[in-house]
This record gives structure tokens, sequence and C-alpha cells, in this order.
């Protein structure tokens, strides 16, 4: 009797402690439904990408991807106050969305076939291609000379399976979760060169700290297309995001926000590229 007076009481504290857990649940899933009043949206960005996506020491955040996602879920009927910025980094961009971490990913982000099985992507909205980055002094003038070389990437980069693949199969590779962690590896000789968009390594070089250290070699080693990551499927959200770029060109924020950010690094950028089209 005793015995099972107990056990009715556990269960009803089960059954109390599931609901609980479920609740809690959705609510991490919730990374951005309501289109407007007070709710939140979850967008993914860098942390570390000077230009394009930064967390700035004051908290607050910088780069083109952070202007484009702001204008975006501005859109999407959301204040700058009513944004959730949250790091994603290379690898973990496919798994965030499929997650439902976030609603949106603008982080330096490439469309390519094997990401489109997993996510889907709004854009272009930038072009960007890959580069090297090496120290003032350095002798390496183009992709082959990495061959035997010590290089630096990132994990789940196109940048990293490029060099593999093709630019430099035999070169040294090290992958790290972030291109901070390389440009560090750069600065301190444990690497000869570190290879990922030229939009990011343009932003890098200009940093005060930086400054006339290292050369960008202009290479063009790969065409890279910036796309904003959605759940696969949610096929509402990602019109809305392709509606918002057209007009982020046609109203001219697309180009201010652009000179604003990669003006200082004398980047240059290729012109606005046309939602649906991508350069091969
Ligand atoms: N755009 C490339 C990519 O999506 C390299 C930059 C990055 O890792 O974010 O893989």
């Amino acid at each position: 009797m005793k015995l099972r007076k107990v056990t009715a009481a556990s269960a009803a504290i089960l059954a109390l402690a599931l609901a609980a857990t479920a609740c809690g649940s959705s609510d991490n899933k919730d990374s951005g439904s309501s289109s407007s009043g007070g709710g939140k949206i979850k967008i993914g960005i860098k942390y570390d990408q000077p230009g394009l996506g930064l967390k700035e020491p004051s908290g607050s955040f910088s780069g083109f991807d952070v202007d484009v996602a702001t204008y975006v879920a501005g859109k999407l009927g959301y204040k700058p106050n009513q944004i959730d910025f949250v790091e994603t980094k290379s690898a973990d961009r496919e798994n965030a969305l499929q997650r439902g971490d976030v609603k949106f990913i603008v982080a330096s982000y490439s469309i390519n076939d094997e990401r489109k099985q997993k996510v889907d992507f709004a854009g272009p909205y930038f072009l960007a291609h890959q580069d090297l980055l090496v120290k003032k002094d350095s002798k390496i003038t183009k992709g082959t000379d990495l061959n035997g070389q010590n290089l630096c990437s990132v994990t789940g980069s196109t940048s990293a399976q490029n060099v593999q693949k093709t630019i430099a199969p035999k070169a040294n590779l090290k992958e790290n979760s972030g291109y901070s962690e390389c440009i560090a590896s750069l600065q301190s000789g444990a690497v000869d060169a570190l290879t990922t968009d030229d939009s990011i390594l343009a932003g890098y070089a200009a940093q005060d700290k930086y400054k006339g250290q290292f050369k960008l070699l202009g290479l063009k080693l790969s065409n890279e297309n910036y796309g904003i990551g959605v759940k696969k499927g949610d096929t509402a959200t990602l019109n809305k995001i392709n509606d918002a770029l057209k007009s982020m060109v046609s109203d001219g924020t697309w180009k201010k926000d652009v000179e604003k950010n990669f003006g200082p690094a004398h980047y240059k950028y290729e012109p606005a590229p046309k939602v649906g089209v991508i350069v091969k």
C-alpha cells in the first residue's frame, strides 16, 4: 500500500518533469517564428572575421554579413534590438540550421552542391575568391608553391577542401576551428600561409595590429558565392530573404554597406551578384 503511494507520486513528478522538458526544448527551437511584435530572431554569423562578422570587445557586432543580416531581419519584421546574433563557425553551419538553433545564417557561407543537400540557400549576395595571405617577405607567389609548406585553414570550409583537392594536395594543411587561430599561426611563423576568401583575409591584413606584416596575393583561386543559409524546405523564409536581398541592392544599401565595411581594407569587391545566379 505504502509502496503504491510512492509510485503514484513519482509518476506524477515524472510527468511534470517531462512536460517541463518538452516546453524547454520547444522554446529553444523557436529561432524566430513571429514576424512582428515582441519576438526575437536568432541569426548565425561569424564572431572573428573583421569586415564581415565581428564581435567587438564592447559586445556589439560589425561587418558586412552583420549589416546584411540586420537589413534582411528588418524586412522580416524584426528591429535590430530583436536580433540575437549566434556564433556559427564554418564546420557548425549545416548542423545549426538542421537543429533549428538559428533561423538563418549570414556567415561568409559559400553556396555549393554538397551543402545544398543539407540546407537551402537564398542569394547569392556577395562574390569572393579564395586567396593566400603570406608574410610580407614570403617567396610564395602561387597556389602550387604551397606543396610541402605549412598552410592553415578552417575545418568545414571550402578553402580547406579546395587546397586538398586541387590547389596544392601536398601542402601540410593545419585546420583550425576559426581563421583568427590561423592568423596567429601565420604571425608566429608556425605556418607559411593562410588560405581562405580574399574578403576575410583583407579584413585581417588591414587590422592595426597586423598592418604592414602580410601580403594578400590576389590569386582568385575560386569563386565563392555567399548565400544565406536556411533550414532545408523553409521556402517561405527563403523567398522573403531573396526579396529582401533584391531590395537591398536596388535601394542602394548594399553598395553603401559594402563600401563601409570593405573600403577601409582597400578590398576590391565584385559588383552585387544577381539573386539566383551562381558564378561558377
Ligand atoms: N566561404 C568559404 C566557406 O563557406 C570560406 C569562409 C568560411 O569558412 O566561412 O567555406
